[in-house]
């Protein structure tokens, strides 16, 4: 400890400094032993010590990802569903699958797209937004209009032309998640804005916090539009380039998509669960979402979550630090379209009348951990907040109040207490909807962090009964 050498000091100043230092830290000490004891601090280590030293989870997400791309309604989502039930049930949960109705999206052939600018035609590299209707056979070509504000929608003419959205995502955001928020806009309203003046097409720049080659795909919806319209992502490197040609001229795009909405089918939420040894009618759940889009493999987005989550779970079955409370894995389905998953099984808890305590989700990457965020009363906020004294040597320091995540959050009950862990932003929006989502992209040592993590915060809050009620 690096108060020793001072109180080998002498002279009377320093006698009393370290005196008050002494002080200081009997009351630190004491209440860092009020709150935890040496035990705790053992068990978070050795919980820690199993991930990084079997990175179960990470062997878990290369199975995941090997299997490809698991976008909903997709046989192959379906397929992983089902592969992990085996796999959780190999492992000690009790498992079950949970039907869920999901739309059925198909993204055809590789989308093709070009700007003519004076006699050069210049290819870009573009994808369709999911949900987006398809361009006629040849493409869809048309004067574009760049818009970098929404502000200038109505000053702007947009009959016949093609929309072209450039709107960057903010570098100024030390968080990019709230860059992202600033800017997803375009993305997800875009056709509406634009359709709505006359616009026959729309892409917009990938919502990526760098530039580069790649186009980032993502949800988009035309609720309340008259009129639909072809919308597609070009990537951060075209929609720079496409802006500086606008500056100097008019200039034409044209684009191909083949995209088609299908006919709705079925797939399932996966439920593995671990009874609670003293109270196993109430539930923590911890969970991601098992599908994924199409570009890439879905590693980060979420594959990374939910391995998070299994392996948070078997962590705890495996070092005999069962929770009192039924501990509750979910591979919620369709997350990317709609939620469809997460409500179902919302819809399901309720009408069996299930005493959900606790909510957690991962659903930001498996990049090194950083924190959580927290949704819960005052009180209990604070005494999450204790936290920090056991796990900032891991790196974990911010604990924030904040949402759970998009998938817990339909869980009903106002004391249900909800976290979402929250790894590092930085590098996430880079690789985010894109065919750079895949397993290179995972570090294992980071990701397995997080499964480290998510193991301590349910064996202190379950243990501490620091959950709803
Ligand atoms: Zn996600």
């Amino acid at each position: 400890m690096t108060h020793i050498p001072f109180s080998k000091r002498s002279g009377f100043r320093t006698l009393r400094l370290s005196g008050l230092m002494a002080l200081l830290l009997v009351l630190s000490s004491f209440s860092v032993k009020a709150q935890f004891d040496s035990t705790e601090v053992a068990v978070i280590k050795q919980l820690y010590t199993a991930a990084l030293s079997s990175q179960q989870g990470y062997k878990w997400l290369k199975e995941l990802t090997d299997a490809g791309p698991r976008l909903t309604g997709s046989p192959q989502a379906t397929e992983a569903v089902k592969r992990f039930a085996l796999i959780a049930e190999k492992h000690g949960f009790k498992t079950r699958l949970q039907r869920v109705k999901v739309p059925v999206w198909t993204r055809g052939e590789q989308e093709t797209a070009y700007f003519m600018a004076g006699l050069e035609n210049t290819p870009m590299n573009i994808c369709a937004l999911g949900g987006s209707i398809a361009t006629p056979e040849n493409g869809l070509e048309a004067e574009v209009v760049e818009i970098t504000n929404f502000n200038q929608l109505d000053l702007l003419d947009l009959k016949g032309k093609i929309a072209f959205f450039n709107i960057p995502m903010n570098p100024a955001f030390i968080s990019t998640f709230s860059a992202y928020g600033g800017a997803v806009k375009q993305r997800w309203a875009g056709a509406i804005e634009a359709s709505k003046r006359g616009a026959i097409g729309v892409i917009c720049r990938s919502l990526s916090s760098s530039i580069n080659p790649y186009p980032h795909t993502g949800s988009m919806t035309y609720r309340g539009a008259e009129v639909k319209i072809p919308s597609a992502a070009i990537s951060t490197l075209d929609a720079e380039n496409l802006s500086a040609a606008l500056k100097a001229e008019k200039v034409k795009v044209n684009f191909k998509m083949q995209c088609a909405w299908q006919d709705s089918a079925y797939s399932y939420n996966l439920i593995a669960e671990l009874p609670g040894t003293e109270k196993p009618e109430e539930i923590i759940v911890i969970g991601g979402h098992i599908d994924s889009w199409d570009l890439g493999t879905g590693a980060h987005d979420d594959g990374a979550g939910c391995m998070h989550a299994l392996e948070a779970a078997y962590l705890l079955k495996q070092q005999n630090l069962l929770p009192k409370r039924t501990l509750r894995v979910v591979f919620f389905m369709n997350e990317e379209f709609g939620l469809s998953g997460a409500r179902e099984y919302a819809e399901q808890a309720e009408k069996a009348n299930e005493k959900h305590v606790l909510a957690i989700e991962s659903d930001a990457g498996g990049f090194s951990p950083r924190g959580i965020s927290i949704s819960a009363e005052d009180e209990t906020l604070e005494q999450i907040k204790n936290l920090r004294e056991l796990l900032e040597p891991y790196g974990i320091h911010q604990f924030g109040k904040g949402g759970g995540g998009a998938d817990i959050n339909q869980i009903k009950g106002e004391n249900v207490v909800k976290i979402g862990l929250r790894p590092d932003s930085q590098r996430y929006f880079e690789i985010h909807h894109s065919a750079l989502d895949v397993l290179d992209q995972v570090n294992a040592r980071e990701m397995e962090l997080g499964s480290g993590t998510l193991a301590a915060v349910i064996y202190i809050l379950d243990k501490y009964d620091w959950v709803g009620y």
